[in-house]
């Protein structure tokens, strides 16, 4: 990672790096922070020589080579400062609740539209709404490029920024297109590099939100934080950490409640972290309990299932989505343990 002694240079002198790191087949990531530029150096960037050349140019300050999988991801990266927005909510400053259904369902929009309101009422600042999904069956219902008029028609009524999965490019290049606010990488593909680079790439012009989850398997701390790298690193530094449960899990939940994991998580990253509770217990009446767990664990907000009506509801909003008035209190108490934290830290 290369300090500049100005926040920014030239044109010139980014060709100038470029040109030495290529000379060792590294090549330059600028990293856009609010205040400063980064210049991340990707690939083996272990040659001595390289290090020496880089500063011996003039308008170079500094040049880090960390042992870190994930150097930009690092607590000690210079991207530490970094803040995300959404909306009027800066994340870490204040605790951020994202609220909607698992599924948008394209046969009845009203339950959408209807839920899009509620959960603005009840303080949500986020509106969740699948459009594409993965399901673990192929016979299932996989979701409709419908739904997503139904997720933008529900932004324009209540003026909620709006989440949604994508699963592969073409998903990516509509929901870009569509002006989604964030976007969500499932537990599915937390893994597929690929398409973590191409999402970097594809949101790093308008620096839209990613939405992480953390994939299904126990994937150890360093791989989760490592994959939110692929993103950073291909020019989106917005991304956020979503635990969501893991496999193996005890007998009655849907997955290992993995809230537990945020404090690791903030002492090894400066990425903020949303729980997911729905998937990781999997039962509407277990949700205010591991909602509440998580954000006692140091979570910046939480993603809840929340429907109107969740009997009437499609994916896993019957089982697993709470109501609007559930979702009220939730809110409140996790404002009210959000701030008894301040007294440890
Ligand atoms: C979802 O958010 O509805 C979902 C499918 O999430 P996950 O990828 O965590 O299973
Ligand atoms: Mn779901």
């Amino acid at each position: 990672m290369i300090l500049t002694k100005e926040p920014k240079i030239s044109e010139k002198q980014l060709a100038e790096l470029e040109q030495i790191v290529s000379e060792f087949h590294c090549h330059i990531q600028v990293i856009e922070g609010a205040h400063r530029n980064i210049y991340a150096i990707i690939g083996d960037e272990r040659s001595q020589t390289m290090l020496n050349r880089l500063l011996g140019l003039s308008f170079v300050d500094r040049v880090d080579r960390m042992e870190s999988i994930y150097k930009l991801m690092d607590i000690r990266s210079d991207l530490q400062h970094h803040r995300i927005s959404i909306g009027d909510i800066v994340l870490r400053q204040e605790p951020v609740f994202m609220a909607g259904h698992c599924t948008v369902d394209p046969a009845n929009p009203n339950y959408f539209i209807e839920t899009a309101h509620a959960v603005k009422e009840a303080g949500a600042h986020v509106l969740r709404g699948g459009v594409w999904k993965p399901r673990t069956s192929p016979h299932s219902f996989q979701g409709s490029e419908e739904s997503l008029n139904i997720l933008l028609e529900a932004r324009s009524q209540t003026g909620l920024p709006v989440i949604a999965e994508v699963m592969d490019s073409k998903q990516l290049e509509l929901a870009v297109t569509a002006g989604l606010d964030l976007i969500q990488v499932g537990a599915r593909n937390a893994l597929n590099y690929s398409l973590l680079r191409e999402i970097g790439h594809a949101t790093g012009e308008k620096k839209i939100p990613i939405l992480l989850k953390r994939s299904i398997h126990m994937g150890p701390i360093d791989e989760f934080i490592a994959a939110a790298e692929y993103i950073v690193a291909a020019g989106n530094p917005n991304v956020i950490f979503c635990p969501r449960g893991t496999s193996p899990k005890p007998d009655g939940y849907r997955n290992n409640p993995d809230e537990s994991i945020t404090p690791l998580l903030n002492a090894k990253s400066w990425a903020p972290v949303v729980v997911d509770p729905s998937h990781s217990v999997g039962r509407a009446q277990f949700i205010p309990e591991a909602s509440l767990a998580a954000m006692a664990y140091g979570a910046d907000g939480l993603i809840i299932e929340t429907h109107i009506q969740p009997g009437k509801g499609i994916g896993d909003d019957p089982k697993q989505a709470i109501t609007p008035d559930v979702l009220k209190r939730i809110i409140e108490d996790s404002k009210t343990i959000w701030e008894l934290r301040k007294k440890y830290h």
